[in-house]
């Protein structure tokens, strides 16, 4: 158990209202949002009910010494209990004149219905008849009465709100009236009786009747709530500490449900899905707060409309528009109100930053830089990275979406609907027919491509966030949910098993790439579109930021869309990804089998013109920027099919003997492909292939050179542990590549480097310097070696690591800090210790991450480098490490 915590502040209860306020804006801490709020409202002379905040220190206190109180916390919350007796001309507990209370929670950052709230407390026996005398309506004084024990018991006590809900249909059902607001006075009074003996079977006891009992009783309950399992996965998912606490708000309670000249609402300064300035809400006629959200009665728009706010009550409308005016100004940012009209008075509950769509953050950053409210470094800092994705992609209205049949790791962005299938054949064919399909496998492989080209989405049960599926996906700019392990696929009965119910080919789904869920049926998306505003918004993006941002892309479509996305240069082009297509595969196929040395250089003649093309390609999109190319990395057998049927028919098309071909390719079997042959060791062996491709590079920058394109190739060997076979590869890329140039009679700057994602490389790094140019850090793998997590099968436990708090998060999503990235900052260090001009990246799927970029920002990286879509991600996530 942590020691307890000191009390370090000596003023635990703040009092706000009735022209005396402790607190302000600036006590978030401890006084947490609601209260921190409320008390600067009241500065500013804004109308809200009178109340104290207790504060998140004593929530601490509370938590360590197993629910007691520091010395003293009971006279101070006498003493803010008389201020609001004296502000309100009420006595807590009077029979004639009660003052009633809301007990609310308040932590430094919202967490919406995380924690509890006790409304119309103080009520008993006695004070809801001088509550009725004094409201002119028994009705009213009843109703609040009824609702404080339901709350009350629930919240304090521990009785289910289904009980008493219950009765109250009954009794509904009874007076033959189909909604709560219609039962009278004495069908409520009767049901209070009812109330009290579900507390008394219950609990065993009564109700408690002393309202200091009850305000206790609430305050506990408040301060235990921080501590409730869907707080503490909420404070988890989103890495808000324990230590922060909760602050207890207790306000003189006002009536939005006093009569027809009561009412009560929320409100936005602005629209918070499209960022319109357009004061905008719903509000509802005699009614208390939880009724406007908790969906009874439909609530009405504030602002439109024949029954709106502004046409019911237009005094009060325009009082409430120059409030939030003033609370919009005063925070220089769009504010989420909640207020409560009493008996024709306003009063302002709650103002807090509005939670908005990536496209409302967007716009209404550059309309509060237009209008002079904030500055560009401002409006750059109020839309998060991740909301920039949701620019880019389809979303789905999270609000509208139904229950996800699965959920699984967000791979790559995006929504899609279509058909499932599970055959790339099939998927094929369904598509040609005009069908959209979703690709379903348990996991992908090159062989695939085909398949995931003509689908919508791809979902896959197993993989990892750096898997087959999620890289080729993201690279395509296509939505992607890998490692679902809750749905089971079946390839022979072409159906998938997904939370008990069977799914057959052709059944329609949507995949939502951003979140990782998966729908049954076709959910409608929003598609995004990106307008001049977006244009202005990363101008100033790039303004601030350090950090370079590149792409990862393998192909002249994939350099064009990442020049789109404002990538400056090439970080990864995986050159692999070129020896899979159709045209060419048998070609790779032949130079992988060939008997001889002579065979092999045949095929590898036939391969360079089209590697050569591609490069073109992609020199031409990136005219200016530079463009490293990395050599061939996977293991060879990843090229050659594996099934019998498959090995004979490329032995019938390529004309060799199947017997000898099979045996071949049984030769190429690895038992750890991924620890195997392959990377730099694959040209130490075959160095043919990579001096095929060192050729296809360099006449492909000759070519473009010759026709005015600027080029900067950057030749990367991977998966170097060694500084002796980066020497011997850089020997023979700079013979071929010296001899390609003197052949075309041109002088041409490139350079030679290597990935850093073996372990040993960062270890050494300063030797590694010594002969590369430059370093690109490969934390896929490195993240994978470093940890002996295999990037395939390792979502299989890391799922559970990191709900068991093993792990804080996914290390192939966010970079290991501690571990892998303490080997990023080493080796950069040494590295350019050796060589002061290395020129250091990252291209790993850590580069798009924003918490990674930012921990690259910090060592002192010179750029990043991920998929196109993720692009625009990293520049923001760049700018804000810059601030
Ligand atoms: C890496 O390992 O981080 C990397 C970029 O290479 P690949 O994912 O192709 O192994
Ligand atoms: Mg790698």
């Amino acid at each position: 158990m942590a020691t307890p915590e000191k009390i370090s502040s000596a003023q635990r209860v703040y009092s706000f209202g009735a022209g005396r306020t402790d607190g302000g804006a600036g006590l978030r801490e401890l006084l947490g949002g609601k209260g921190a709020n409320i008390a600067e409202m009241a500065r500013l002379g804004i109308p809200v009910p009178p109340g104290f905040t207790i504060t998140t220190e004593v929530c601490n206190h509370f938590m360590h010494h197993d629910g007691a109180y520091p010395d003293g916390l009971r006279d101070e919350v006498a003493a803010g209990l008389s201020f609001l007796e004296q502000a309100t001309k009420k006595r807590f507990g009077d029979r004639d004149n009660p003052l009633l209370v809301s007990v609310r929670s308040g932590a430094r950052v919202s967490m919406p219905g995380m924690m509890d709230t006790v409304l119309n407390l103080g009520l008993n026996d006695q004070t809801v008849r001088g509550l009725a005398a004094r409201a002119s309506n028994p009705r009213f004084a009843f109703d609040s009465y009824r609702r404080f024990i339901q709350m009350y018991a629930d919240v304090v006590m521990g009785v289910h709100s289904s009980r008493f809900e219950e009765v109250l249909t009954a009794s509904r059902r009874a007076a033959g009236v189909d909604a709560d607001h219609r039962l009278g006075a004495e069908a409520l009074e009767a049901l209070i009786g009812e109330y009290r003996v579900i507390v008394r079977q219950a609990t065993g006891g009564d109700f408690p009747q002393d309202p200091l009992e009850q305000l206790w009783g609430a305050v506990a309950a408040v301060f235990q709530s921080w501590n409730s399992p869907r707080a503490i996965s909420y404070r988890e998912m989103n890495g808000y500490p324990s230590s922060w606490g909760t602050a207890v708000n207790v306000q003189a309670m006002v009536f939005g449900n006093m009569g027809d000249d009561c009412a009560t609402g929320v409100a936005f300064t602005r629209d918070p899905s499209t960022g319109e300035k357009k004061f905008c809400g719903d509000y509802l006629i005699n009614a208390q707060g939880e009724d406007v959200v908790a969906g009874i009665r439909t609530p009405l728009p504030v602002s439109d409309g024949p029954d709106s706010l502004a046409a019911r009550m237009p005094a009060l409308y325009r009082e409430l528009v120059d409030v939030a005016g003033r609370l919009e100004g005063h925070y220089r940012d769009v504010q989420d109100i909640e207020f409560t009209i009493e008996s024709g008075r306003l009063w302002m509950l709650q103002t807090r930053g509005a939670k908005r769509t990536g496209r409302a953050a967007m716009r209404i950053a550059v309309d509060m830089v237009d209008e002079g409210v904030i500055d560009q470094r401002t409006a750059v800092k109020r839309v998060a990275p991740e909301q920039i994705d949701q620019l880019l992609h389809p979303t789905i209205d999270a609000a509208r979406a139904p229950v996800p049949i699965a959920k699984g790791l967000p791979a790559s962005p995006g929504a899609a609907s279509g058909k499932i299938v599970f055959a790339v054949d099939r998927a094929v064919a369904m598509a040609r027919d005009g069908a959209q399909v979703v690709l379903v496998r348990t996991e992908t492989s090159p062989e695939d491509i085909d398949g995931m080209k003509v689908a919508r989405a791809i979902l896959t049960s197993t993989g990892g966030m750096a898997s087959h599926a999620a890289l080729v996906a993201r690279g395509m700019g296509k939505c992607c949910v890998v490692g679902c392990s809750d749905i089971e696929v079946d390839y022979a009965a072409r159906s998938m098993r997904a939370r008990g119910r069977v799914f057959e080919e052709g059944e329609e789904i949507t995949v939502e790439g951003s979140t990782g869920k998966v729908y049954a049926g076709v959910i409608p998306t929003e598609q995004a579109t990106l307008e001049e505003t977006f244009e202005r918004f990363m101008g100033w993006v790039d303004g601030v930021r350090r950090l370079k941002v590149r792409a990862n892309a393998d192909t002249p479509e994939d350099a064009r869309a990442a020049r789109r996305f404002g990538a400056e240069g090439i970080g990864l082009c995986r050159t692999e990804h070129m020896f899979f297509q159709e045209d060419r595969i048998d070609w790779v196929r032949r130079m992988i089998l060939a008997e001889t040395r002579d065979e092999r250089l045949a095929a590898l003649e036939k391969i360079l013109p089209m590697q050569r093309d591609d490069f073109i390609g992609v020199f031409r999109a990136m005219d200016g920027y530079p463009v490293t190319v990395r050599l061939l990395d996977p293991p060879l057998h990843e090229f050659v099919p594996g099934e019998a049927a498959e090995i004979a028919a490329l032995a019938r098309r390529i004309g060799a003997d199947a017997a000898i071909l099979g045996a071949k390719v049984r030769s190429l079997h690895e038992f750890n492909p991924m620890l195997g042959h392959r990377g730099c060791r694959l040209g130490i062996t075959f160095p043919e292939i990579y001096e095929m491709q060192v050729r296809a590079i360099m006449e492909a920058a000759v070519a473009v050179r010759r026709d005015g394109v600027d080029v900067h190739p950057e030749i990367m060997v991977p998966l170097v542990g060694l500084r002796a076979e980066l020497s011997r590869l850089r020997v023979m890329i700079e013979r071929v590549a010296d001899a390609t140039l003197a052949g075309a009679g041109m002088k041409l700057p490139y350079t030679v480097g290597t990935m850093i994602e073996v372990p040993r490389a960062a270890l050494t790094a300063g030797e590694i310097a010594e002969v590369s140019d430059f370093f690109s850090f490969g934390t896929n793998d490195l993240t994978q070696m470093t940890f002996g997590f295999s990037r395939d099968d390792a979502p299989k436990f890391l799922r559970a690591y990191v709900e068991e708090g093993i792990l804080p998060c996914d290390p192939f999503e966010t970079i290991d800090f501690d571990g892998v990235g303490r080997l990023v900052r080493l080796a950069t260090e040494e590295g350019r210790r050796a060589r002061p001009s290395l020129k250091v990246g990252i291209c790993g799927e850590h580069g798009g991450d924003p918490a990674s970029v930012r921990f690259m920002h910090g060592v002192g990286l010179d750029y990043v480098s991920c998929s196109p879509f993720r692009v625009p991600v990293a520049r923001v996530a760049a700018a804000h490490a810059a601030l």
